[in-house]
Parts: structure tokens; C-alpha cells; sequence
């Protein structure tokens, strides 16, 4: 019998396969057995159109040989006759639909055959021989197929039963990589756990274990034992699963010792079929906004584990969410096709979102305690969602978000804070913090309350990034309140306020050459009401911004300060009055003092503030 020599593209996947050093190896096993359930499917399928065909106790059976370095797997499923044996294994290109991606690099290539496998290939990654001895059903002849990867040939064998076996050379240790490990059964029972764990048949294999006796003693004993748990909590009915059956998964599967806020299992049925069994945290993991976090979405396909942290199939905006998605009709092998995987991965991710989306808003309109609960732990990530990306998925995103406001500090979202503006009312007010209570004693929120306006409280650091890529919500523009122009004021009340600025224009300018370093203008204020003073920016950076900026390590980026002073104030009278230029620069830097603490910023001298202040307070009282 002649050695064939297998397609260029079988052979050029071949010798990458044997080489590459970044391949995870250890999936091999998951393909054999995952090939021995479609066999173990087919010949259920074949069974019932064909009574001769019947399907007598379903099982894959591993076994480990450590002294002939052998591992075998074998099913009693459909098997294979001469052509069938020649078709599948001796070449890739079965469904004449592979052509491989010739401008993939390595590393790519290496990432395709981590996560899917090659299939029945992958074998050769940890054997230098494979044997396939199959015998199909009602068939009384077997064949084998045997390889070293050099060629492949097919010979007449014996089989007692219809099935397949593959049996495995297990190549000797290099420096690169262990394979000995391969020849323990307790490494292999733990691989079968990991990856073949929901395989729907009994995975067997021998495995030492203690019997115990009835007289106390025990001995250590070599059983046959089924390895895997084959169903899947997800893939149970739901009337089956109590919450505390969800919440025992979860917590153990996630090692978080806070329930759940909330659990999401539903399956769906069409183009793109699969389970899911998703989780949202009820707490927000420790490292959750670190560069640490990882994912909790896990990839099964039929029952096969493909990958952890599978971010392929969540957008990032999401990525709070845990848990385990079993698409039905995802291929393991790219022999057929890798963009035609790219599409399904991508139509996944769109229905996972979508669900997603579709269970928050459910919860923020029925259950918005919990949804609060939610917001305080991820609404920042949703905020960023809105944010990343200029701002690409903030259609999606943008009625997930809700904000406190002025109202009555309880959360709103945007569409309620428009359906409540006022008349006259063109924009969407905020007003940027660290925190609720200091927000609230800002002197600029003051006029803005009394005109009866709400406003929005920001205290997350993305909110005012946020809001600059958003622009407007329903037509309607964001404006914080703490920069430029607000333009509140009537026209009256305008013409007055700028009779009074000409009527002082030699006391401003004053004040503005004596501040020039610090600020770029400085105005009377509209937005003051019993305040004397305040800082602002103009449209561009606000404080706030610049506050975060330098946190983020960039403090080079700086918004440009106004300061605002209220010609209604007593204090104005007193500069208007002050003859002494030395004593009025001194005052107006303490006044910029004031207003930059007000903001939350540093001063610049807190000893000469000090200074300043207590020699004020020893003059007030001579
Ligand atoms: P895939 O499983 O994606 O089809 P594989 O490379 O894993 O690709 O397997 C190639 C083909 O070989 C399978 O489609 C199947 O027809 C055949 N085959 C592999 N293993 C078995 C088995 N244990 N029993 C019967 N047929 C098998
Ligand atoms: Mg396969």
C-alpha cells in the first residue's frame, strides 16, 4: 500500500501545528472528543430512519498508556468506511470552502488554533504517529488510517464493533514543550473536565480512586469512572433551576461571596442559536476599573468550552457582565472559513447586547431600586460607553444613563429631565463635582434654582468628557452651568448688567492686568446671588476637566479661568471705594483665592493667604 502525501494546505497546517510554540496543546483532547460526539450524533440521527442501525449505549472511552507513551480515544458512533477515512482525514480542504489566509501572521494563526483547533489535526500537536481505526455502521470491514505527518496510508484492519478509535504516539519531552504530562490519567481526566465537561455522552476512563470498606480501611483501586458532568446548569430547563441553584453557581464559579443583582438565562432560536446563562455582579469586582480586570464571559460551543474572557461576544461597554454563552452553531474548526466565524462571532455579540440592553431597561423602568444599585457599581462604564469611540454607540447607550439632579437628588433619566424643562428652557443644565455635597454648595447654582431651572449633578469623572462628545440630548445642547455664558437673564436684566460693566470699566481692567497670570477675563457676574465671588471657565476645558486631566498625569492641559465677581455684593462697593492700589491687589488676590477654594482648586501660596486673612481679622478689631 502506497503512502499518500496529504494536500499542500493539510501540510503547510500540519508543520504548523507541530511547531508553533504558542499553541495551546492541551486542546487536542477537547477535538478527538468533541469529533467522537458528532459521531455519537450522527449514528443517533441515522437510527432512527434506520432501524438496523441501532444505538446501543452511547460512550467515549479514554485511555492512557504510560509506559507505550499511547493515549487512545474511542466512541461507538457512526465510524468511517475506506473513502470516508480518506476524505476526512486525508485532507483539510473537505469542503473546498478553506483557502488559508495567506496574510495572516503567526501569531494570528496561533490565536485561531488556541481558541478553535484544527480539529482532527490538532492531534499531531502532542503525537508523532496517530492511528484511526474505524469500522462504519453496518459494515463488517474496518480500515485504519495511520500517519506520521510525513504521509498518511490505509490499511485493511480489525474492529469488533462499529466506532472509532484514534490512538496517539505522544512525542517525547523538548525543551519547549512537556508532553509527559499527557501520560498521566489524572492530567488527562482534568483537560476532559476543563474543556469536555457538558460533552452530552459519558466520557470514561480508568482511574485510580480508594474503595472503602466496611471495616474502616480503604484500598486504592483502578475504576472505570465517567469523568464528565455532561449537563450543564445552563442548559437545564429553567423550571428546574431555583435561584439559590443560580446564585451557588455563580458565586462559586466567580468566587464572589455577593449573590448575583440579577440573572439572565434564556436561549435563543434562529440565525443565531445559543444559551446563555448571564449574571450582573451585585457588587463590582475590587479591580473592576483596573487594567486587572478580567473578563467573566465564557465561550462554549455545544457543550465544548472554546475560551474564558470572551470578549469577542460582549461589547465592551457590558463587560461587567459574567457568565456563560453556548452557541449551537459555531464551528470549532476553521476549516470552515475563519471570516465566515468572524460573522457569527459578530452576529452573537449584537444579540448578547441587545439582550442585555433589553434586561436593563426592563429593570431601570420596573425595579429602578436595583437599577440604582447597578448604576452606582457600572453606570460609569455605560458612561463610557457613551464616550469611547467618538461617541459611536451612544444611541444605544444614552436612555441607560440617569443622573442625580436638583430636583430632589434622586436619579433621572434624560428623557424625564426633558419632559420636566421649563418653557423657556433651550438647554440641558449640569453642574460638575467631586462630590453631592459639595456641588450643592456651589454659590453658581444659586440664580440657576431661583429661575427654576433643574440641574443635572456630574460627579463621576467621565460625566463632563461624557457630555462634550454627546453634545445634546433630544435636540437639546448640555451646558454646565460653571462655564461661558449661561444666558439666563432677561433682556433687562442684561442691559443692566452691562451699563454696570461700563460704568466700572476702569476698576475691571484693573483688576484684570493685576490677575492677568491667572485668569483670562474677569466679568460681573450674572449667576451669583449672595456669593461674592466665583471662578468659571470659558467654553472650552472646564475646571473640572482639568482637575481630572491632571490626575490622569496630563496637568499640562489647563482651561481658561474667569473670574466673576457680584456687582451686588457689598465687598464690589468696597473695591469701587479702595484709593490705596496696593491694599486693592491684595484684596483681589485674596477674592481670587476664595473663588479658586470654591472650585475645589489649590491656591497657589496658603501662607500668604493665611497671611492676608489674619491681618484683616487683627484690623477689624482695632
Ligand atoms: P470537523 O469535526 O469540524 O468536521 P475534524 O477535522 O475534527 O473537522 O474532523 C474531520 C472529519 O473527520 C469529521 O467531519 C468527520 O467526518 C470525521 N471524523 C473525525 N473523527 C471522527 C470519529 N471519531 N468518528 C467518525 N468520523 C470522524
Ligand atoms: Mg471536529
Amino acid at each position: 500500500m502506497a503512502i499518500k502525501q496529504f494536500k499542500t494546505e493539510s501540510k503547510r497546517l500540519l508543520d504548523m501545528m507541530a511547531n508553533s510554540i504558542y499553541t495551546n496543546t492541551d486542546i487536542f483532547l477537547r477535538e478527538l472528543i468533541s469529533n467522537a460526539s458528532d459521531a455519537l450524533d450522527k449514528r443517533h440521527i441515522m437510527s432512527l430512519t434506520d432501524s438496523s442501525i441501532v444505538s446501543e449505549d452511547p460512550k467515549i472511552y479514554v485511555s492512557v498508556d504510560k509506559k507505550n507513551r499511547i493515549i487512545t480515544v474511542s466512541d461507538n458512533g457512526v465510524g468511517m468506511d475506506r473513502k470516508e477515512l480518506e476524505d476526512n482525514l486525508g485532507t483539510i480542504a473537505r469542503s473546498g470552502t478553506f483557502e488559508f489566509k495567506k496574510d495572516l501572521s503567526e501569531k494570528d494563526e496561533a490565536d485561531i488554533i488556541g481558541q478553535f483547533g484544527v480539529g482532527f489535526y490538532s492531534a499531531f500537536m502532542v503525537s508523532e504517529k496517530v492511528e484511526v481505526v474505524s469500522r462504519k455502521v453496518n459494515e463488517a470491514k474496518a480500515y485504519m488510517w495511520s500517519s506520521d505527518m510525513e504521509g498518511y496510508e490505509i490499511t485493511p484492519a480489525e474492529r469488533d464493533e462499529a466506532g472509532t478509535t484514534i490512538t496517539m504516539y505522544i512525542k517525547k519531552n523538548t525543551r519547549e514543550k512537556k508532553y509527559d504530562k499527557y501520560l498521566d490519567p489524572h492530567e488527562i481526566a482534568s483537560l476532559i473536565k476543563k474543556y469536555s465537561d457538558f460533552i452530552r455522552y459519558p466520557i470514561m476512563m480508568e482511574l485510580e480512586t480508594y474503595d472503602y470498606k466496611e471495616d474502616g480501611t480503604s484500598e486504592k483501586v483502578t475504576k472505570l469512572q465517567t469523568v464528565n458532568s455532561m449537563q450543564p446548569i445552563w442548559k437545564k430547563n429553567k423550571k428546574e433551576i431555583s435561584q439559590d441553584d443560580y446564585d451557588s453557581y455563580y458565586m462559586q464559579e466567580y468566587y464572589d461571596f455577593q449573590k448575583p443583582l440579577k440573572t439572565i438565562h434564556y436561549k435563543v432560536e434562529g440565525n443565531t442559536s445559543y444559551t446563555a446563562l448571564l449574571y450582573i455582579p451585585g457588587e463590582k469586582p475590587f479591580n473592576y476599573y483596573t487594567g486587572d480586570y478580567k473578563l467573566g464571559l465564557k465561550l462554549y460551543s455545544r457543550g465544548v468550552f472554546i475560551k474564558d474572557e470572551a470578549s469577542e461576544i460582549v461589547s465592551d461597554y457590558f463587560r461587567f457582565i459574567r457568565g456563560v454563552v453556548d452557541s449551537d452553531d459555531l464551528s470549532l474548526n476553521i476549516s470552515r472559513e475563519i471570516l465566515q466565524q468572524d460573522s457569527q462571532m459578530k452576529a452573537l455579540k449584537k444579540s448578547v447586547d441587545k439582550k442585555i440592553k433589553s434586561v436593563l431597561e426592563n429593570m431601570l423602568e420596573k425595579e429602578p431600586e436595583n437599577y440604582e444599585k447597578f448604576f452606582e457599581n457600572f453606570g460609569p462604564q455605560l458612561k463610557y460607553g457613551c464616550y469611547d469611540n467618538f461617541g459611536q454607540n451612544k444611541d444605544f447607550l444614552i436612555d441607560l444613563l440617569i443622573f442625580r439632579s436638583s430636583r430632589d437628588d434622586n436619579y433621572t433619566t434624560l428623557k424625564d429631565y426633558v419632559s420636566r424643562m421649563k418653557k423657556d428652557q433651550n438647554d440641558i443644565y449640569y453642574v460638575s463635582g467631586e462630590s453631592l455635597e459639595k456641588i450643592k454648595l456651589l454659590p453658581q447654582l444659586e440664580s440657576i434654582r431661583d429661575k427654576g431651572y433643574e440641574v443635572l449633578y456630574f460627579t463621576d469623572s467621565i460625566d463632563e468628557f461624557m457630555a462634550s462628545v454627546l453634545r445634546e440630548y433630544d435636540g437639546k445642547q448640555f451646558k454646565s452651568i460653571l462655564k461661558g455664558d449661561l444666558d439666563l437673564n432677561t433682556k433687562k436684566e442684561k442691559e443692566e448688567l452691562e451699563k454696570k460693566t461700563e460704568e466700572n470699566k476702569d476698576l475691571l481692567n484693573e483688576i484684570r492686568e493685576m490677575l492677568k497670570d491667572k485668569v483670562v477675563d474677569v466679568k460681573l457676574s450674572s449667576r451669583l446671588k449672595s456669593s461674592a465671588v466665583c471662578l468659571v471657565s470659558d467654553d472650552n476645558l472646564s475646571i473640572d476637566m482639568e482637575k481630572v486631566l491632571s490626575h490622569l498625569d496630563q496637568g499640562n492641559v489647563k482651561a481658561n479661568k474667569i473670574l466673576e465677581i457680584n456687582p451686588e455684593h457689598r465687598i464690589f462697593d468696597t473695591l469701587k471705594n479702595m484709593k490705596d492700589k496696593d491694599r486693592l491687589s491684595e484684596f483681589v488676590d485674596l477674592l481670587y483665592d476664595q473663588a479658586s477654594l470654591i472650585a475645589g482648586l489649590q491656591i497657589d501660596d496658603p501662607v500668604s493667604y493665611s497671611e492676608k486673612i489674619v491681618s484683616l481679622m487683627i484690623d477689624s478689631d482695632r
